[in-house]
């Protein structure tokens, strides 16, 4: 991000935190809509585990903090946490193929973790979560000095 000369540090703290507000209004915008989730589970699906798991329903949910995903596999709905919004994309695929996967496997055995081993991205996937929840326990930095 290129930030003009000549401002002041207060200026630029402004700035920046303007500048940053635009950027998050953009993503929001560019948030996949229930619909082209439910478009977007179809496809991962046909491509890693042969369109083998079909969903009848996937959303977005503002109720799950404690989970990043979630599904019922007698009516092959998936839940996202609203969480993930903002998330790179391949972190996000990845929620969907494990529910995804849910629907053919229950639990978290070998079996299940095979289905997942097509999806190339799905160790680095963890780890960003893992990240994710780490960074949440760290202690909040202090905040920038005004002069
Ligand atoms: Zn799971």
């Amino acid at each position: 991000m290129l930030i003009p000369a000549r401002m002041s540090e207060a200026e630029e703290r402004r700035w920046v935190g303007v500048m940053l507000d635009k950027l998050a209004a953009q993503e929001s915008r560019s948030v996949l809509g229930d619909r082209e989730l439910t478009e977007r589970a179809l496809r991962l699906s046909e491509q890693y585990f042969g369109g083998r798991a079909r969903p009848g329903s996937v959303r977005w949910v503002t109720n799950q903090n404690t989970r990043w995903g979630s599904c019922t596999p007698s009516e092959g709905s998936i839940r996202l946490s609203h969480r993930l919004q903002g998330m790179p994309e391949y972190v996000v695929d990845y929620v969907l193929l494990h529910e995804l996967a849910h629907l053919l496997v229950p639990g978290h055995g070998p079996r299940f973790w095979r289905l997942l081993e097509a999806y190339p991205r799905t160790e680095r996937a963890r780890g960003y979560l893992e990240g994710v929840v780490a960074a949440a326990r760290l202690p909040h930095l202090p905040e920038a000095r005004e002069e």
